[in-house]
């Protein structure tokens, strides 16, 4: 029988569900025991739920919450922020080489600039510029992206090496390279961006649980009915895959091939000498095959630009979080030949983390096919932080308008592989897009 006690704590938990409290025989609390002789299970029902609590799944989540398009539940494994999102250098900058990547990024810049007023929270911006530099060999490819930002209104130029001592005293330039610089650019702080992000969803109504593991899409037919976690069945008719790293996992089960692998990259931390004078500004250094960027306290982030380990995949749940020990002094001397002051620099270690990368280096935004109500951003291949405003934007539209409608996103569908349409970068400097 069905004790009063029982009925009365099945309501309590009820209403910590921002989701319907709908009883069922299946499982929010598997095994959660109301009294000695019985176990209500209960699945929870919401309309559209996001899997993964990084800053994608976060900003889609503040989005759909604001246009209030029914109960938005966020579901994430471990912690907010745990995969790449919370390791990320979050260098914030315009320079693509495609007019969508780059107008992707100016969106989402004119967003992490009033990042306190639009999402809420603390400010997290930090503009320093962005100076890029690359061998003469790519001077017909450099001039041609520039031309293409300055025409989608984006402040950049090309600089001599004078000028470039002005921004920063530190930088050394040879006669053979050119730099450009993008006065806007700068880098936000990643782990503040991510908590803001899901605070002001929380503030908007959405429910947003750690700790959750989505184990298997639940589908019947080509519809979406919920997914199987570790604490049970949550019924929902729209799914949304914002698992990184992880994207190809659950995409199996339901026969979707998601081609996102998750590959290791490091990041070195050096401390700058204290005569090091001003802050230095965020670097693409394709002669260096690096980038560097200031970061917390006198420290600088500096990691490869070539992707190194992105023909190695790795299990995202056991990968090595260390920096290897051989690799960073390279990363020292590489640093240092553009910085020579960071030659007296104090290393402080580093880490290892994760990209999912996908075959052209470009994000996954789309339906998932053959499914109504499963929809993926993913892939976004070590720069996608930059983008998160906008991702969040343009997935709330395709999901609750039906279509993203703010740009053009149709050179990001899943069938691009199949089509052999994929992104593509003319020129011969990499990962810019
Ligand atoms: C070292 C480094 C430097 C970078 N530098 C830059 C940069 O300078 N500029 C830039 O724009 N981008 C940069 N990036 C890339 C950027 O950080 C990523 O593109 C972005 O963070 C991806 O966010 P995400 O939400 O897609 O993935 P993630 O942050 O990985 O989030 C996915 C989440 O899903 C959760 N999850 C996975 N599976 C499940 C499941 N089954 N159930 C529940 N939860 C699940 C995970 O726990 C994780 O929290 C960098 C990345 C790294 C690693």
């Amino acid at each position: 029988m069905f004790s009063r006690l029982a009925a009365r704590l099945w309501r309590a938990r009820a209403r910590r569900t921002a989701c319907h409290g709908k009883y069922a025989m299946s499982a929010l609390a598997k095994g959660e025991r109301l009294n000695k002789s019985w176990t209500f299970i209960m699945a929870v029902t919401c309309d559209i739920l996001i899997v993964g609590g990084g800053v994608m799944g976060t900003s889609i989540a503040w989005h759909l919450a604001k246009r209030r398009c029914g109960r938005v539940m966020l579901l994430e494994k471990s912690y907010l922020g745990a995969g790449s999102s919370g390791k990320s250098g979050a260098i914030v900058r315009q320079h693509y080489s495609n007019r969508l990547t780059a107008s992707m990024a100016q969106k989402s810049l004119r967003v992490y600039e009033q990042f306190d007023a639009v999402v809420g929270g603390p400010p997290v911006f930090t503009r320093s510029g962005m100076v890029l530099i690359v061998n003469e060999k790519d001077k017909a490819g450099v001039e041609a992206n520039v031309k293409m930002q300055q025409e989608l209104g984006i402040d950049v130029r090309a600089i001599p090496a004078q000028a470039l001592a002005d921004i920063d005293p530190n930088a050394r330039l040879k006669e053979d390279e050119i730099a450009v610089f993008e006065a806007e650019a700068g880098y936000v702080e990643s782990v503040q961006v991510v908590a803001s992000y899901a605070e002001s969803a929380r503030r908007e109504g959405a429910d947003i649980r750690l700790g959750v593991e989505v184990q298997k899409i639940v589908t019947k037919g080509n519809k979406i009915l919920g997914v199987e976690t570790n604490e049970g069945r949550y019924d929902a008719g729209t799914v949304i895959l914002a698992t990184g790293p992880w994207a190809a996992q659950l995409g199996k089960d339901i026969g979707v091939e998601l081609p996102v692998q998750a590959c290791r990259t490091q990041v070195a931390l050096y401390r700058r000498p204290a005569d090091f004078g001003r802050r230095t500004a965020v670097y693409c250094d394709f002669v260096q095959g690096i980038y560097f960027k200031p970061t917390h306290g006198e420290m600088i982030h500096a990691g490869s630009l070539a992707g190194e380990e992105a023909q190695n995949p790795v299990d995202p749940d056991d990968y090595n979080e260390a920096a290897d020990g051989a690799w960073l002094p390279g990363i020292r001397q590489r640093l240092s030949r553009r910085l020579p002051a960071m030659h007296r620099s104090y290393g402080r270690g580093g880490f290892g983390a994760l990209y999912a990368i996908t075959p052209d280096w470009h994000p996954i935004m789309d339906r998932l096919p053959g499914l109504d109500g499963a929809y993926c951003a993913i892939g976004f291949s070590g720069h996608g932080f930059k983008m998160a405003p906008i991702v969040g934007q343009l997935m709330a539209e395709m999901i609750v308008d039906g279509k993203a409608a703010t740009l053009d996103i149709s050179a990001l569908r899943y069938s691009r592989f199949a089509d052999n349409d994929p992104v593509t970068t003319p020129f011969s400097y990499g990962v810019m897009g």
